[in-house]
């Protein structure tokens, strides 16, 4: 049996429930297979896939809080301090109701090569709870936050290891929690990225993911020939990522005609209103049934239905596992041309396989949303020289990166005989730098 599938039966042998483990695995390791066949004798001696897919390190703890009724509630916690080879872990905190151990895990382990792609010094974490943000009060959300950080903060730190937002953890959520920290910790610190203005936030880290995710996309067509100027766009998720990712992609003259949240789904012929998206999720916390209120020639939808629609571009932006082989054919049945992931993981293997074979340029989130971290960064160099730097600062150094990170896929895909295989290139790409860095650091 090869050194790959040796490791990927032992990671579902021993990672019981928790397939989308399981999932990230394959499809990172499936990838590398060139790389490591050619080292194979090495890599197992040294056992270096055992260890780039074992965490350096879990935690998981109890969040006692108490409800606006003085009833307690009970929720579970969670940081995996997964690779530090090239730099302190770094990824978001995820509060939703279906996180558990295996969806950090394939989170934290995506993010090892997502980060080593940015070309920046951080390692790879995540961490989050199964607690809903949904439907609670502020001084609910504030209760739940403070128990959180109250056990997290002894693991983390500006120089160990530096949480960010994720799903359910926004602006609000990095407020509660950096309070905590520093009432804590006694330290006032970069220890949390996607920071408020007024505390050490850096100015465009909120638009970073769903820019970045457009500054990619436009370089891939430019390096076919095309352009997003004219090109009619679909987008899933109503959140951060998919807000701006409509905001940038409209800028760039293309016309975004969906966006959907976890009840349902819009179509606006007309282009999708930012604003009034905006007004929707950020200011009101409402369901998207509210947006024919502000355009009565929109269309709004119960369930899944955005890959349906007719389109140029298709950019996943909501969740893990939305896209799946129907919508796939749907899409290449529409004549999609690309596909780029906004949210981490949203296409299944089955759905990328089927985008490939049938031509369309597919964008992997592991380098099409890596914005967010990597403004995340340039959040951290603005804490530890306490500057700031002024918004097209940040959003030229964004772009700079985010053009690199095409090239180096592409250049890595094609380096291994898999031209325009971007999904084999990101991965390749991230691999080789954590790998070096690793070796050089000996047997840690
Ligand atoms: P938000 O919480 O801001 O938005 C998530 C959106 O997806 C919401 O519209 C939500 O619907 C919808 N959604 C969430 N879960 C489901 C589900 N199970 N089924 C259908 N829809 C769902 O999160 P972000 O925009 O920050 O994150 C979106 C994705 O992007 C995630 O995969 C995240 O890991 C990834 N990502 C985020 C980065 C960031 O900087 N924020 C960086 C890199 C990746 P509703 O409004 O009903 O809650």
């Amino acid at each position: 049996m090869s050194y790959v599938d040796e490791v990927i039966e032992r990671v579902v042998r021993e990672n019981p429930n928790e397939p989308e483990f399981h999932q990230a695995v394959k499809e990172v390791l499936e990838s590398l297979r060139v790389v490591v066949d050619a080292n194979e004798e090495k890599f197992r001696k040294d056992a270096l896939l055992e260890r780039l897919v074992n965490p350096e390190r879990q935690f998981k703890f109890r969040v006692p809080w108490v409800d606006d009724k003085g009833q307690v509630q009970v929720n579970t916690g969670y940081r995996v301090q997964f690779n530090s080879a090239i730099g302190p872990y770094k990824g978001g905190l995820r509060l939703h109701p279906s996180v558990n151990l295996g969806i950090i895990k394939f989170l934290g382990f995506e993010q090892i090569f997502k980060n080593s792609l940015t070309g920046l010094p951080i390692g790879g974490g995540k961490g989050g709870s199964d607690f809903d943000p949904k439907g609670k009060s502020d001084r609910e959300v504030m209760a739940f936050c403070q128990s959180f950080m109250t056990e997290l903060c002894k693991y983390i730190g500006a120089d160990t290891d530096v949480p960010a937002g994720d799903i359910g953890t926004g602006a609000r959520e990095i407020g509660y929690m950096f309070g905590q920290y520093k009432r804590i910790r006694g330290v006032f610190e970069g220890v949390l990225t996607g920071k408020g203005l007024t505390y050490g936030g850096s100015l465009a880290r909120t638009e970073a993911t769903g820019y970045g995710l457009l500054y990619i996309t436009e370089e891939m067509l430019k390096s076919k020939g095309m352009s997003m100027e004219g090109k009619t766009v679909v987008v899933s998720g109503a959140g951060n990522v998919a807000t701006y990712a409509i905001q940038k992609a409209q800028q760039l003259g293309a016309k975004v005609v969906t966006c959907s949240d976890s009840t349902g789904w819009v179509y606006d012929p007309d282009g999708i209103d930012v604003a009034a998206l905006k007004e929707i999720k950020e200011v009101k916390r409402a369901r998207l049934t509210e947006y024919k209120n502000y355009r009565p020639n929109s269309e709004y939808h119960e369930g899944k239905g955005v890959w349906t629609v007719k389109a140029d571009i298709a950019l996943p932006c909501a969740t893990q596992n939305e896209l799946g082989i129907e919508d796939a054919k749907a899409l290449v049945a529409n004549g999609v041309i690309a596909v780029a992931e906004g949210a981490n993981m949203p296409t299944t293997m089955e759905a990328t396989e089927y985008l490939q074979k049938n031509g369309v340029f597919f964008l992997p989130g592991k380098a099409a949303n890596a914005g967010g971290v990597a403004t995340s960064a340039l959040e951290m160099s603005q804490n530890s020289e306490r500057l700031s730097w002024t918004f097209e600062e940040v959003d030229s150094k964004l772009k700079g990166i985010m053009v690199n990170i095409f090239h180096n896929l592409d250049d890595a895909a094609k380096k291994y005989g898999f031209e325009g295989n971007y999904v084999v290139g990101a991965n390749i790409a991230g691999f080789e730098k954590v790998v070096d860095a690793m070796n050089a650091q000996g047997i840690v």
